[in-house]
């Protein structure tokens, strides 16, 4: 077989990616406000937009009704492995800022988190298609609402999992691309309230024989950074360390009261080899024992957002992707860790199969000022084409 990847090959791909094709597809989808769990406007218009290309789509519900997710389709019509380009079509609740492009770079809601890069995706389709380039296997783009938290739980991408729309082998073009992500951290969001029986009363009206709600958050913060240090000795060489963070705490509302309440959130983030239960059982216990030490109450909400993951460097995706990385732009990425969780811990965790992330160069992601250089989309496109020709046609093992 002959080099999937040849200069000649890579060239032809280059070449066939249409820049203004694809900068209509993302400001179409920019240009459809979506903010998490009103994602169904957009979601309609690209199942449209994928449909009108002859593309094979398919509306599963997976699990919200208000806005079903969207699946299309290419097919070579021979055996082999099919890549998939998962998207989620939400952005986060900021008003909403319309695309524009100017100097090379375009501006708009959700351009770089992630509508540039599902944009990018569906040009890859295109030119897989024009050109008859997938020898074997397919390609399946899904694109999804329920992404960005707190509006969002990761739901719908769970749900599309579960009901098997999964390939054998995921990008994901989330803003980021200087390495190859190969592990990633499992992350969990925790909010605390430690409370008192009564009312908040005055200091000298009793409330100074009240069980202090203020030294209980206290000593409970004591106690989560005394694990933090121990969580030092935890490291991945890639991914870094595990951790326990707090990040904001508030409690009282004037000098002389006796508060009822403490609230503090913050972030557990942990390695491949660690699981859920066991960073749970940690967190349920150290709760515990500092209410029974203050005479407080403590009740917790803990929501785990992603597991932990890793993948092996020598998966047939990652050798692929860096194969098509290294073909368009003259080397291949080092291999390194992904500093936030997003789906792609999922598709390894409850797909079973290996996910990569890999999206454009862009800014901004979560602010107004979203902007996405229009090289940085051509780019992906040619990425996620060419790992599709690679991958597509090796053999299934
Ligand atoms: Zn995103």
């Amino acid at each position: 077989m002959s080099d999937p990847l040849s200069k000649a090959a890579v060239a032809e791909v280059q070449q066939a990616v249409d820049q203004e094709r694809l900068l209509a597809t993302a400001s179409t989808l920019v240009g459809i406000p979506s903010p998490t769990r009103s994602a169904a406007d957009v979601a309609d218009r690209l199942a449209a937009l994928l449909a009108d290309e002859g593309f094979a789509v398919e509306r599963p519900v997976a699990g919200y009704e208000a806005s079903p997710a969207v699946v299309a389709r290419l097919d070579s019509g021979s055996p082999g492995r099919v890549l998939q380009f998962n998207g989620h079509l939400d952005t986060v609740h900021l008003p909403f800022v319309p695309p524009r492009v100017e100097d090379g770079v375009m501006y708009g809601s959700g351009v770089s988190d992630m509508k540039g890069g599902i944009a990018a995706a569906v040009e890859a389709m295109r030119v897989l298609r024009d050109g008859q380039l997938l020898l074997a296997g397919g390609v399946m783009l899904t694109a999804h609402d329920l992404h960005e938290a707190p509006w969002g739980d990761g739901a719908q991408v769970n749900a599309l999992i579960a009901d098997g729309y999964v390939g054998d082998g995921v990008l994901l073009p989330e803003y980021h691309c200087h390495n190859c992500p190969v592990v990633g951290r499992g992350q969990a969001m925790f909010q605390v309230r430690v409370t008192r029986e009564g009312k908040p009363c005055h200091e000298v009206l009793g409330g100074i024989d009240q069980p202090s709600v203020i030294a209980g958050g206290a000593r409970l913060i004591e106690r989560l950074a005394e694990i933090d240090c121990e969580l030092q000795g935890l490291t991945h060489q890639l991914a870094g360390r595990e951790s326990l963070f707090v990040g904001q705490v508030h409690s009282g509302e004037i000098f002389n009261q006796s508060p009822v309440q403490l609230m503090l959130e913050g972030t557990r983030r942990w390695l491949p080899g660690t699981t859920v239960e066991t960073v749970r059982e940690q967190f349920e216990s150290t709760l515990s024992e500092v209410a029974a030490e203050t005479g407080t109450n403590i009740e917790a909400d803990f929501r785990v957002s992603r597991n932990a993951y890793e993948i092996d460097p020598d998966e047939p995706l990652v050798r692929t992707f860096q194969a098509a990385v290294s073909g368009v732009s003259g080397e291949e990425l080092p291999l390194g860790s992904k500093p936030f969780v997003d789906d792609g811990n999922a598709f390894v965790a409850m797909g079973g199969v290996p996910a990569i992330t890999h999206g454009p160069a862009a800014l901004g992601a979560h602010t107004v000022n979203e902007e996405c250089p229009v090289s940085e989309l051509v780019r992906v496109a040619a990425v996620y084409a060419l790992t599709a020709v690679a991958f597509c046609q090796s053999e299934l093992t």
